[in-house]
């Protein structure tokens, strides 16, 4: 922060468009709210999805984006309690929920119908300082550096609950289609929970990684076709969780799954998803939308990575790169997830 309280951001000022590396104002706090210096922030290909304005509801422009922000906590706002100055905080999707809604009284505060989401409905983590309000922040386990805890913000909590709503059991086999951000955690916390795991890509050097991190069985589905090769192996999985950006994965997906199993649809094409109704019926297929997880979902799913039962593969990248590192991710030539260096 320099003397004009100016701090160097990446700004989305129009879909489509690059995005701009510029001064902007440090964020001002308001009742409840910490102030993060940011260390590291995750690139996520929602980030992307935003940049590029996909979805039906749009962000807020212009937008800082990145929901996988993490730092040190340099000012605390008045009636913050939870926070102090110098802790290790991380700011996620789920940036504030109401607290008073049926969802958040339930524990199901990533329903809230009004919950503000980081990088997206306000400024997010591609900035040298983000505000948050402190009782929505998480602690970042002491033995994990900033960089590689960063991913576990969203990609980590996304697919450590997207399993757990699976509802698999130890031993059953599990189906993770994109071995991208999401998808090189995704498999390791299947493992973690002792699932079997098929991990499927359509290029082989994602292949090689979800080998390295423990899948039990690899597909590329350009290659041969993953519904038949996991019927032919396993007789169907118990859950497939999609974490592509392709309608073809979530189809495949769903064909994967055996008999009263579960598809967790994750990733977000904007697009349908074709069901056979008859199939679904008589085979009594479960098929969930799953997004991110609670604070207490993200608490757990550090403590993995803090156990060290989770890595993120990851290749850190300065913020100035944000341009170049979107364009790789849209051709889909990051192995595992950038993570942005700030300050
Ligand atoms: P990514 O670009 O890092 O990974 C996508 C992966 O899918 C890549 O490895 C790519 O090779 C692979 N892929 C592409 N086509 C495929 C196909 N036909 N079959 C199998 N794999 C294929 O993206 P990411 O950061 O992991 O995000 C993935 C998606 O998840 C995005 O749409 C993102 O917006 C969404 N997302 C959802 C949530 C949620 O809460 N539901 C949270 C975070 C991200
Ligand atoms: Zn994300
Ligand atoms: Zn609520």
């Amino acid at each position: 922060m320099d003397s004009k309280n100016l701090m160097k951001a990446a700004v989305v000022n129009e879909f489509k468009q690059e995005l701009e590396i510029k001064e902007v104002p440090v964020p001002e706090l308001e009742y409840g709210e910490i102030l993060v210096k940011i260390k590291a922030c995750g690139v996520c290909h929602t980030d992307l999805h935003a940049a590029h304005g996909d979805w039906p509801v749009k962000p807020k422009l212009p937008l800082i984006p990145g929901h996988e922000g993490v730092g040190i906590v340099e000012k605390v706002g008045e009636g913050v309690t939870s926070i102090k100055v110098g802790d290790r905080v991380g700011i996620p999707w789920l940036y504030s929920a109401c607290g008073e809604c049926e969802y958040c009284l339930t524990g199901r505060e990533t329903l809230c119908p009004n919950q503000l989401n980081a990088g997206y409905s306000v400024d997010g983590g591609y900035a040298e300082y983000c505000k948050a309000p402190a009782n929505y922040v998480v602690k970042v386990p002491e033995n994990l550096s900033f960089e590689e805890v960063a991913p576990i913000f969203c990609a980590g909590v996304t697919t450590y609950k997207a399993l757990k709503v699976s509802e698999a059991k130890p031993g059953d086999w599990v189906a993770i289609y994109g071995i991208g951000g999401l998808g090189h955690v995704a498999l390791q916390y299947a493992k973690a929970m002792g699932f079997n795991v098929i991990a499927v890509d359509i290029q082989d050097d994602k292949l090689e990684l979800a080998k390295e991190l423990g899948a039990d069985l690899t597909v590329n589905g350009m290659k041969t076709d993953p519904v038949q090769t996991i019927k032919d192996q396993v007789g169907g999985v118990q859950a497939a969780v999609s974490v592509a950006v392709t309608k073809k994965a979530f189809e495949q997906a769903y064909h994967s799954v055996k008999r009263g199993g579960t598809l967790v649809v994750v990733g977000l094409p904007n697009d349908e998803l074709p069901i056979p109704i008859f199939d679904t019926v008589l085979n009594g297929v479960t098929v969930k939308g799953s997004i991110v997880g609670t604070r207490k979902d993200l608490q757990e799913s550090l403590e993995f990575a803090a156990q060290g039962k989770v890595r993120t593969n990851i290749e850190v990248q300065p913020l100035d790169n944000i341009n170049e590192v979107f364009k790789r991710m849209e051709d889909g030539k990051i192995n595992g997830r950038v993570v942005l260096s700030i300050s």
